[in-house]
């Protein structure tokens, strides 16, 4: 048997370290056994997948040097490998559960399967789908199916007994079928959802080992039951445990930085944070840090993965990292890193023209420009001196700034001056008075190159980080605080929509 592994990342932001993370597992599996390890992208969820997100996985996952034999980008012989361009292959599977008795049509609205859980919710019942599309006869399905209403395809789930599953970490694992829900199969718009796109192509890519995030294990039981529905075998299972913040949270990025973009920018070496990936809940024999991918590969033995939760943890990342930096490039090497880096054209040009028009030498562009070469800025409270805004209403634009970029999907100048331009109308702002803040939070002075060209060319990860550290700097937002700024930041657009 060809040992063949999978990352199957859902194209709907940016790039994660927890997509790394697994992936790198992935590939020292295959790679250990001489087998393949391959790219899946499951856009199923058309609404929030991108094109932009899904180049950014690629971009990322390749800068770290986590390479795929087979992919939408490469092709393979088990394409293809985009999950939008299997939808026909999805449909011949549910029509043979429908046919087989394993799958039911469900016509609940929306609005009636709200009214189903408020009733649970206020008899005290576990919420979950009741059944009810079981309880319509063949000839009101037909009848419904005819007349073209909108409607779901549901998996049938035992509601008694146990399933039981082996995962190669944590041996057996059971669970209560009264805790699985009947999942929809087949959304309304005729898309697989997750569950059943993922097993499908788990099977006709002959992926033979999964291995993937804990959060999948409460899952495991429809995939389990859909395998054999199907008359397929199971591929052997494993779950890794969760990346998680050092206050052991699980890892987000209001307290840790989760896009891969932002390590790059930062200035990590690819090197150092796959290896410090590998350092998460796993070791090498002789306990040694730093290590690289091949290195990783020889020695790689998943079983000595530990299950307690592994902590992402920038502070020991740059330990890391200085190491790698000191120890293992020559200063030949250091200069290749800088130039990946910073230093080249890619990313000079764009900077370059808002230089040359301000200086008079050339040495000049080390004040102006340094802030587009540097991580966090050197601000201090005293720099957010504002005429119009006392601290807390500094804190507050900054704050509000932040979560409209969060959500900007389009990272051009154009886009970031629209949506600050609305943000000011709607803080009864100038434009002027909302800009010097994030003037100071993103290039630490007000003088310098307009803030919205910077925030373009710095891109989205560097600059929300810098806004977030210029939050702190100001004494940060604590969750009361939070909670009240989350309701007024709520109401700005209901009060633009009325
Ligand atoms: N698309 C899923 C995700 O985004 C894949 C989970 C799996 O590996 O089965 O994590």
């Amino acid at each position: 048997m060809t040992v063949r592994t999978r990352i199957a990342p859902s194209p709907t932001g940016d790039p994660h370290v927890g997509t790394a993370y697994i992936a790198l597992f992935n590939m020292c599996f295959a790679k250990q056994h001489g087998g393949q390890f391959i790219l899946r992208i499951e856009d199923t969820d058309q609404e929030r997948s991108s094109k932009q997100s899904e180049q950014s996985i690629f971009d990322a996952l390749r800068w770290l040097g986590l390479d795929w034999s087979e992919g939408p980008d490469v092709g393979g012989e088990y394409g293809p490998y985009r999950q939008s361009e299997r939808a026909h292959i999805y449909k011949q599977y549910v029509d043979e559960l429908l046919e087989n008795g394993h799958a039911f049509y469900c016509f609940a609205t929306p609005a009636e399967l709200d009214a189903m859980r408020r009733e649970q919710i206020e008899k005290g019942e576990p919420v979950k789908y009741d059944g009810r599309g079981l309880q319509l006869s063949q000839a009101d399905v037909s009848r419904r199916l005819a007349a073209g209403e909108p409607h779901v395809v549901r998996m049938k789930v035992p509601q008694e007994g146990i399933c039981e599953f082996d995962d190669m970490l944590r041996g057996k694992i059971a669970i209560e079928w009264s805790q699985i829900d009947m999942q929809v199969l087949m959304k309304a718009d005729g898309m697989p959802t997750y569950h059943l796109a993922n097993i499908v192509d788990d099977h006709l890519m002959k992926v033979t080992h999964v291995i993937r995030g804990e959060e999948w294990i409460n899952s495991t039981p429809k995939h389990k039951l859909l395998y054999e529905y199907l008359g397929w075998d199971m591929p052997t299972l494993c779950h890794l445990p969760l990346l998680r913040n050092p206050d052991k949270s699980k890892l987000s990025k209001r307290k840790n930085p989760t896009s891969i973009r932002y390590y790059q920018r930062m200035g990590y070496l690819p090197e150092a944070l796959v290896n410090y990936m590998g350092r998460m809940g796993w070791s090498m024999p002789d306990e040694r840090e730093r290590f690289t991918v091949q290195e990783m590969v020889d020695h790689f033995d998943i079983s000595r993965v530990s299950l307690g939760g592994p902590i992402f943890d920038t502070e020991k990342l740059d330990w890391l990292n200085g190491q790698w930096l000191r120890e293992a490039l020559s200063v030949e090497q250091f200069a290749d890193a800088l130039q990946q880096w910073a230093f080249n054209k890619d990313y000079l040009m764009p900077i370059l023209p808002h230089l040359q028009s301000r200086i008079e030498k050339l040495s000049d562009i080390a004040s102006l420009a340094g802030f587009y070469f540097a991580g966090m800025l050197n601000i201090t409270e005293a720099h957010f001196q504002h005429k119009k805004l006392d601290k807390d209403g500094v804190i507050k634009l900054l704050q509000f700034a932040l979560w409209r970029l969060e959500v900007l999907s389009d990272w051009n100048r154009e886009s970031i001056f629209a949506e600050m331009k609305r943000l000011s109308v709607q803080m009864e702002l100038k434009v002027g008075e909302l800009m010097p803040p994030l003037f100071v939070a993103i290039a630490g002075t007000t003088e310098s190159i307009s803030v919205v060209d910077s925030m373009a060319l710095l891109g989205p990860d560097i600059s929300r980080a810098r806004i977030r550290h210029a939050i702190n700097v100001l004494g940060g937002c604590g969750k009361k605080k939070l909670k009240k700024l989350e309701k007024e930041y709520d109401a700005l657009d209901r009060l633009e929509c009325n």
